[in-house]
């Protein structure tokens, strides 16, 4: 569960990026959330995983207070946390494989991890995770080779990897061509619906939020407008 009580976010500029936000996220739900740029979509999914911190009101994350809490609190949930962006943010010399095990990296942060000893569990988990996305046959092709609909795949195995209760995707088919951004949100819904992964996705377009949302959140100037099914969701933007 995640709960935002009366959370605000104000930016050191003096803008507020969330004004007054309140919402009950329950375990395993695909909430889209949409709204023009600026609407503050963005500010909402970085402030679950504390990226952006919360000025006031209480924000909870499956019992872990974020707003109040500390650096080493903040590493914990971060762990449980995956985050997918509209630029993928992969390390493009490297192989897809390598990619996918940094996410078990951001899970397990030992030492052997760190120096790039994965052992055969992570590889294992790996795998599975690029099996998921259908993108095994990738496993050993460097990043920067593939296209942009398979690079977000890519993306999305390496926070499959992490095993995270929750999922934060910041614009993550911005950048794609549309038929590509349908299925990429496809296999995103997949997986989230084979794992019951709580997912957070931001939007532009109402039409495909409408195609793949449990439930719709319609955002302006840091406001929740509109929180409701697809059905009635013709004016949440
Ligand atoms: P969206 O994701 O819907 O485009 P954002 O959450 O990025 O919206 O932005 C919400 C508001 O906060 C906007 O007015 C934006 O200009 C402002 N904002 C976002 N990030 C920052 C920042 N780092 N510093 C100052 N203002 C910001
Ligand atoms: P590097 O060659 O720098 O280790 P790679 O990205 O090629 O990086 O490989 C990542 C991991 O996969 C490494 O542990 C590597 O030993 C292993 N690996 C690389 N190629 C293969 C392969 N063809 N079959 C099995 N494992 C491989």
């Amino acid at each position: 569960m995640i709960t935002f009580r009366d959370v605000s976010v104000v930016y050191p500029t003096g803008t507020k990026g969330l004004d007054g936000v309140t919402l009950e996220i329950p375990d395993g739900q695909f909430v889209v959330v949409v709204g023009l740029s600026g609407a503050g979509k963005s500010t909402l999914v970085r402030a679950v995983n504390g990226l952006v911190p919360v000025t006031s009101g209480e924000l909870e994350v499956n019992g872990q207070r974020v707003d109040s809490a500390s650096k080493r609190e903040l590493r914990r949930l971060r762990a449980r946390v995956g985050m997918i962006f509209q630029s993928f943010n992969l390390v493009t010399r490297v192989s897809v494989l390598k990619n996918v095990l940094m996410g078990r990296l951001a899970r397990t942060s030992t030492l052997a991890t760190l120096v790039g000893a994965y052992g055969a569990a992570n590889r294992e988990i790996a795998f599975e995770a690029l099996e998921r996305v259908g993108i095994v046959e990738k496993a050993y092709v460097r990043a920067s080779q593939l296209s942009g609909g398979q690079q977000q795949r890519v993306a999305i195995a390496r926070v499959l990897a992490q095993q995270p209760d929750v999922v934060l995707a910041d614009e993550p088919v911005a950048s794609l061509d549309p038929p590509t951004a349908n299925a990429v949100m496809r296999d995103l819904r997949r997986v989230q619906r084979e794992l019951g992964i709580t997912t957070i996705v931001n939007l532009h377009f109402l039409d495909l939020a409408k195609a793949y949302a449990d439930r719709i959140i319609g955002m302006r100037a840091g406001k929740v407008v509109f929180d409701g099914v697809a059905a009635d969701a013709d004016d949440a933007v």
